[in-house]
């Protein structure tokens, strides 16, 4: 066969022996190589696991070999203050463990740290990729960012296929009769319920999560692909496996393991810290390293079976965290406005010194210094303990319920932004299907009714632990002979109250009566 020569191109080339340049006449023409077979690509985002993954799904059913990327974004991990966040490392570590089971199954996920907007693209062009597929994301940032990377994959010639994954019902899957988004709760979660139990049927039977990891066909890797060291995107090892948190889908299935045993109990014990009542799997649906469908799948089956009011209820607050998505994605406003435009003039008074009493857990009240310092040691709190906090907060200490949020947003491990802005917004009753603006916690009442025992107080606030049941849920009525005996002094060794709650409730009523005089207290 004739070697075919190429005299079209000017390729300086050295041979190692005799180090001069050949005639270009002389080169070689290597083959040309077959093309390869179209790909595509896979961008984890918040959806980092093999495991009923719709994305993975979509991209299997198209039927190209894959390619998969995670991007560490810079645009958002240049926004954290901290250097040892709690959330980088979960990501670290389950991006490292989904890296590991790719390979498992002979493909190779690209760790890359950078901006999405230019990464994403580029990289498709690299691998000469033709579809991208990726899981939908409603927060209005990414919303933002997800367009731009789609507009220059379309210049490129690439597909980006967006993916429900992240809720089982999105956008506007779950509207009212007027086909508008409910505002109020309760009828959505009964249109929620409704589609749900219609989709289960079983000519619906494609919609039942899968159990097995999606059989996906992996493009075979060009070369090792190393992972990026925490280190090398900029971050510190934190005290995340000290606290007993294991990240990846083998963290979420151990804690989805052990409350499957107890799910059935979840309405009776769910409002009391001290107690193992939730599930602790919040930060999992944020990252994604668990499956929604499966979970809600179980608690529908769970709750239809057995009439478990546990599972019921637990389900519900599935559809909550799927309500404030729904809410968000139709009023990105409400990131900094709030939901009901008549609050939008309410000015908070803020005075000084008290949002950073909150927030270092100097105010007084134990339930919320307990519950603050479980947020700032741990990176969790309490649902129970949220709301007593963000009541605290904006209706005792009158500080703008976006102060609260953003420190939650930097603080919480389980942040998200959809869930976050919604609980505040509901504590602060400027949110839609709020609790109304003239209820106000009693946190002192909250505390003895939630933690009767003091047992999470303790916890918490060591140095409390000796003051007895009957004071310790507000410390400054101990009277002095008591204080001596138990060897706890208020004022030297815990702080007085910072406010009267009574006086802080009657100046709220105040400031929301003038926004809302139709409303009664
Ligand atoms: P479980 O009781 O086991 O509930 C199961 C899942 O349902 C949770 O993991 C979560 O995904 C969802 N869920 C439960 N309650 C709610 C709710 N009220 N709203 C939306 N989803 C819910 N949740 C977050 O995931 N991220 C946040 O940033 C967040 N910020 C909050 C701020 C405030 C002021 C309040 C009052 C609530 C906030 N929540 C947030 C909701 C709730 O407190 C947490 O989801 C819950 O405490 C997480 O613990 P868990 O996984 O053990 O919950």
């Amino acid at each position: 066969m004739c070697q075919a020569f190429n005299d079209a191109a000017i390729v300086p080339l050295t041979t190692g022996r005799q180090n001069r340049l050949m005639p270009v006449a002389l080169l070689p023409v290597p083959p040309t190589p077959a093309p390869s077979p179209p790909a595509s690509l896979i961008w984890f985002r918040r959806d980092l696991r093999l495991t009923d993954n719709a994305t993975l799904q979509a991209a299997a059913t198209h039927g190209q070999p894959c390619h998969a990327v995670f991007v560490f974004d810079t645009d958002i991990l240049g926004q954290l203050g901290n250097r040892a966040d709690r959330r980088v490392e979960f990501i670290w570590h389950s991006v490292a463990a989904l890296k590991l089971d790719i390979e498992a199954q002979g493909g190779t996920l690209q760790v890359l740290h950078g901006s999405p907007r230019t990464l994403i693209p580029a990289l498709a062009a690299q691998l000469g990729v033709n579809a991208v597929f990726a899981g939908r994301d409603y927060e209005p940032a990414a919303v933002a960012r997800d367009a731009e990377v789609a507009t220059a994959l379309i210049a490129q010639g690439a597909q980006l296929h967006w993916v429900k994954d992240l809720v089982v019902f999105e956008t506007g899957e779950i509207l009212n009769g007027s086909e508008r988004p409910f505002q109020v709760f309760t009828p959505y979660k009964r249109a929620w319920l409704a589609r749900y139990a219609a989709a289960q049927q079983p000519a619906n039977s494609s919609q039942s999560p899968n159990t097995t990891p999606t059989p996906v066909l992996w493009a075979a890797p060009r070369a090792p692909v190393a992972m990026l060291s925490l280190t090398e995107i900029g971050f510190l090892p934190t005290n995340l496996l000290q606290l007993g948190i294991q990240p990846g889908e083998a963290g979420a299935a151990t804690l989805w393991t052990d409350f499957q045993t107890r799910i059935g109990r979840y309405r009776e014990t769910r409002d009391f810290p001290a107690v193992k009542g939730p599930s602790y799997l919040s930060v999992h649906l944020r990252f994604g390293t668990v499956s929604v469908r499966q979970l809600a799948r179980f608690a529908w089956e769970v709750a239809q079976a057995q009439s478990n009011t546990g599972a019921e209820t637990w389900l519900s607050e599935l559809i909550w965290r799927e309500f404030y998505q729904m809410l968000l994605w139709h009023g990105p406003q409400t990131v900094s406005q709030p939901y009901q435009s008549k609050f939008a003039a309410l000015v908070w008074p803020n005075p000084p010194g008290y949002f950073e009493a909150w927030a270092e857990a100097r105010t007084g009240y134990p339930i919320v210094d307990a519950a603050m310092r479980q947020l700032n040691q741990t990176g969790y709190m309490h649902n129970r303990l949220r709301m007593i906090a963000a009541s605290f907060l904006t209706k005792d200490l009158h500080v703008d319920w976006r102060l609260g949020e953003a420190y939650f947003a930097k603080t919480l491990l389980d942040y998200d932004q959809a869930a976050n802005i919604g609980g505040w917004q509901w504590s602060a009753s400027v949110g839609t299907d709020a609790q109304p603006w003239f209820r106000v916690f009693n946190p002192v009442t909250q505390s003895r009714k939630f933690d009767p025992h003091g047992r999470f107080i303790r916890r918490y606030l060591p140095e409390l632990a000796a003051v007895p049941d009957q004071w310790l849920h507000a410390p400054w009525t101990m009277p002095a002979s008591e204080q001596a005996q138990c060897g706890v002094c208020v004022g030297r060794d815990y702080p007085p109250p910072i406010v009267d709650h009574a006086a802080a409730r009657a100046f709220t009523l105040e400031l929301f009566r003038k926004l809302a005089p139709s409303a009664h207290a």
